[in-house]
């Protein structure tokens, strides 16, 4: 598989263009963003386990019938993916309460909810991917009540999957973010929903099930530290990663700010 050029490079991740048209190159940078972007730091090694744990949970949810982008890892910071159109819209699951859901309706931090509760955001930064409902989806015919019907299936089955999953190795899966989009098959007619994003501690907010610690992108977020640390200890306990590697004492867990504007 060749790597041509760069179609579009965003703030974690870079797509590239292969020698077929269907499929291109997702490279996982280094790069930590928060808070819109106005937050930017390198933390080194961050591509390499984002690229290793989105793997493992990909492969895992295909095997459970759901269809996703990924093809293969083809190196320590790439896999291949089939290209896909991806619906402007963020679905973000939540099973306790944090994050932009307190701060909005007041619901105290930790408060585990009766059900999973399934949003939607408008995919745009210039307006802070504002909260939207179904009806903003179909009345701007950015997807239809069908699409959405077997997203929102989908999405509960991913959270459904996902859970378990953490849950067998001690971690809480608080929340998370998805994408999808839709692929082309062979008459170039565009057919077939798939997951189309990472799955890894930057989408997902993932607490230990006993101490409550956080092990994803809120300890950048936060200024926790130890940000590489908490993604190795996913990818331990997952079983990608073996006990005796350690990131950091091989000088590869710095953070490195780039830029920090208070809000
Ligand atoms: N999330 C994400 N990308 C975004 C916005 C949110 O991956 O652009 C994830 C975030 O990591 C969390 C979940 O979606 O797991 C819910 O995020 P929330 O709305 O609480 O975001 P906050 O505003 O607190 O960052």
């Amino acid at each position: 598989m060749n790597k041509g050029n760069k179609l579009y490079e965003g703030k974690a991740k870079i797509i590239y263009e292969t020698n077929d048209k269907n499929l291109v190159i997702q490279h996982f940078k280094d790069d930590a963003t928060a808070f819109n972007n106005l937050k930017k730091a390198k933390v080194e090694g961050k591509g390499v386990l984002n690229n290793r744990i989105s793997e493992f949970i990909l492969t895992n949810l295909s095997q459970s019938g759901i269809k996703t982008h990924f093809i293969k890892r083809l190196n320590m910071r790439e896999q291949l993916i089939k290209k896909a159109e991806i619906f402007p819209i963020e679905f973000i699951v939540r099973n306790i309460s944090t994050g932009s859901l307190t701060k909005r309706l007041g619901i105290p931090e930790g408060t585990v909810l009766e059900t999973p509760l399934l949003e939607y955001c408008y995919k745009k930064d210039e307006l802070n991917d504002p909260l939207i409902s179904r009806e903003h989806i179909y009345s701007f015919g950015w997807a239809t009540e069908n699409e959405i019907k077997t997203i929102d299936i989908m999405t509960l089955r991913i959270n459904d999957i996902l859970t378990g999953m953490f849950r067998a190795v001690g971690i809480k899966l608080v929340d998370f973010k998805i994408e999808y989009g839709k692929t082309w098959n062979k008459d170039r007619e565009k057919n077939e929903i798939v997951l189309a994003d990472e799955i890894s501690p930057d989408t997902c907010r993932l607490w230990d099930a006993k101490t409550e610690k956080k092990l994803d992108k809120d300890r950048f977020r936060k200024d926790l530290g130890n940000i590489i640390q908490a993604y190795q200890e996913v990818a331990r306990r997952l079983g990608i990663m073996p006990e005796e590697t350690n990131i950091s004492e091989v000088n590869f867990g710095k953070t490195i700010p780039i830029k920090f504007k208070k809000k």
